[in-house]
Order: C-alpha cells, then structure tokens, then sequence
C-alpha cells in the first residue's frame, strides 16, 4: 500500500475526536535542519501519528518517525550510518494553564489559532533529538580501532596519556 504524505498540520481537536491514525512520509527534502545537521539523509521519513482521547479526556497523540542518516564518525573521520528512531507523545495546549495542568507524562505541544499542530516540525525536531553528541562508529566497525587493535589493543591503551591525569595534576597545582 502506497503510504500517504504527511499532512503539514492537523487540526488536533478533530484528529483526536475522530482518532485519527496516519501511517505516512515525509519528503527528505523538506526537513532542511537535519539535512543541516547530518552528512545526508537517506531516504523519505516513515512517519507514525495517532490521535486520541484519554481516559481523563484529553486530547493527545502518539508518534513515530524513523529514518537513516550519514554521519561522519569523529574517532575516524569517516561516514557511518546511524538509524534514527523517534517515539514521542503529546498532549496539545492552547495556554500555560492548560500546559501547568498537564499530567507529567505528557510533553505540552501549543497549537495555533485554528488548532492546528505542525506535524512536519515536530518529527523534525524528534528526529533531531535522536541524534548523537558525538556520531561514533561501534568499535568494531571503526577504522581507527582496526588501527589500534593491530598494534595491540591493550598496549595503546596503558600508553595512551589519560587526559584526566593531566587535568589531576593541574588541580594540585
Ligand atoms: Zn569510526
């Protein structure tokens, strides 16, 4: 089945009212900041949304999005592969009372003046959290480490200066 574009926004109220459900993508191209923050993005976003009522009815969603992204590894400068999987909850606000309010295991979300959230920003902003400080091959797969282990893994390892003895021995100064 030919899965259907992401809507943009969704009037929330509705969309929770009717329990809206979409399983659908997003183009690649238009999330520019983690295109910004990545090598490349390597294919179109698969996206989860569903809308529902709580038992203390209110109005939430559910979602997923998940793709594949080229970062470059920063032990051995070169490009890896890192899969970013993103699951998140909301609940839609209009105003702080209604965000002071919320239960603590919902994350507030405030729609605009004719209800709406922007679908499109928030899988980009979840997609962005899961992305690492630092993007590090597993050791395994790092070139810098088949470097080190055929030097011997160990050796390096008790001759390599621990940066944080030098930072000791500057506090004792
Ligand atoms: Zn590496």
């Amino acid at each position: 089945m030919q899965k259907v574009k992401l809507p943009i926004s969704v009037d929330s109220v509705r969309a929770a009212n009717n329990r809206l459900e979409l399983d659908a993508s997003l183009d690649k191209a238009l999330l520019s900041r983690l295109r910004e923050s990545t090598n490349s993005i390597h294919s179109d976003i698969d996206v989860y949304f569903s809308f529902e009522v709580d038992q203390q009815r209110l109005r939430i969603f559910h979602g997923k999005a998940s793709v594949a992204v080229e970062l470059t590894c920063q032990r051995c400068n070169e490009p890896m592969i890192y899969q970013c999987e993103a699951e998140f909850t909301y609940c839609p606000v209009l105003n702080e009372e209604q965000e002071n309010n919320l239960p603590d295991v919902y994350e507030p979300i405030y729609y605009d003046e004719n209800g709406e959230v922007n679908l499109h920003q928030i899988v980009e902003d979840e997609l962005l959290l899961t992305l690492p400080q630092i993007a590090m091959h597993a050791i395994e797969d790092c070139q810098y480490s088949d470097y080190e282990s055929s030097f011997g893994e160990i050796e390096e390892e008790q001759q390599r200066p621990n940066p944080f003895d030098a930072l000791a021995q500057l506090k004792l100064k």
